[in-house]
């Protein structure tokens, strides 16, 4: 099964993105390494084991689905070169964003991936660790050596939809050179679907119970600085609208946004400022692989959408999942209100 050059594309009709065959979620590097950082903030030197595990499963199923590990540049993950001792460099490392952290190494879940990846290509159990990192600033790369650690992983069982006949083009432009991918503006990320639910199941495991509340936190936080930050420019002027109209020009965004990032298919169900605004979605990637497990599930959807209605609308915004597919309903379907 070569593949030689990425496709990036989506089905609108249930909101799910494709890299080639392989079904995926899209999102940022800022998000990520944002993302990262309010871990390590929460679990100390817990997390880094923890992008590590990630890392790995996500290595053993991207594996699974490509020959080439060029892979990892169409994912947006920087630029893999493997060297004859069996080392891995790389280039632009997704982890990379913030130098400031000098001294500080950065790419455990790359250090992962490269675990996941060769363990699977070799059959047989292999571990990585990061010799040197860029974050360091001493060094342009960073490079990755084989250990033996011996963390077996469990590759959880994920049905991927194969893709249908309808799917669209999504405008997501690769950088080779620097193994970024580009969409709307924002260097961004591919991971597998249902890399979500695996790191916030790891989640679970760590700190137990509050886990889903902190979920649910961090990503309302870093979602409103990316909105802010990041897609800004399109809403420039947006202060003088009135909230109704910038409640729709959000919920527009989702419905273009939500599908081809592969995050579900949306539904407005209701928008009233105080009332509510109620939205359904099909297929929410944040659900997948879960399971029936008898309570919602969606903290990041619903962190995603809390943190994009208090940057677009403005105010402080909260979101609830009244329904969800592993709570044993067919739909997700969230209520925002006013906080
Ligand atoms: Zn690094
Ligand atoms: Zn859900």
């Amino acid at each position: 099964m070569a593949e030689n050059s990425p496709n990036y594309r989506y089905d609108p009709l249930i909101g799910e993105l494709y890299l080639n065959k392989i079904s995926c979620e899209l999102t940022t590097r800022k998000f990520h390494n944002d993302l990262r950082r309010e871990f390590e903030a929460i679990l100390g030197a817990v997390a880094k084991s923890m992008f590590y595990t990630v890392g790995k499963v996500t290595g053993m199923i991207v594996a699974k689905y490509f020959d080439d590990i060029d892979v990892l540049s169409w994912m947006g993950w920087g630029v893999p070169l493997v060297k004859k001792d069996g080392s891995v460099e790389v280039k632009n490392s997704y982890m990379t964003m913030y130098r400031s952290e000098i001294g500080k190494k950065s790419c455990d879940i790359v250090a992962g991936f490269l675990a996941g990846w060769f363990s699977r290509k070799e059959k047989d159990n292999v571990d990585f660790i990061e010799s040197r990192c860029a974050s360091t600033t001493k060094f342009k790369t960073c490079r990755f050596e084989r250990v033996e650690k011996n963390v077996a992983v469990e590759v959880p069982k994920i049905r991927m939809k194969k893709p249908r006949e309808h799917l669209k083009n999504v405008n997501i432009n690769l950088k080779p050179s620097s193994g970024e991918i580009i969409y709307r503006g924002d260097s961004s990320l591919i991971i597998p679907r249902g890399f979500t639910a695996i790191f916030q199941r790891e989640f679970e495991r760590v700190i137990g119970a509050v886990a889903s509340r902190k979920m649910y936190e961090v990503v309302k936080k870093i979602s409103y600085e990316a909105v802010v930050k990041e897609q800004g420019f399109r809403f420039i002027g947006l202060a003088i609208l009135p909230k109704f109209i910038r409640a729709k020009l959000l919920l527009h965004e989702e419905l273009v946004q939500l599908p081809e990032r592969g995050f579900g298919n949306v539904r407005v169900l209701r928008l009233d400022l105080k009332e509510g605004i109620l939205l359904e979605i099909d297929n929410s990637y944040n659900a997948f692989t879960y399971g029936k497990v008898g309570k919602p599930v969606c903290h990041t959807l619903a962190g995603v959408l809390a943190g994009g209605a208090k940057a677009v609308i403005g105010g402080d915004w909260e979101c609830v999942e009244n329904k969800c597919v592993a709570a044993g309903d067919g739909v997700c379907e969230f209520e925002l209100k006013p906080a």
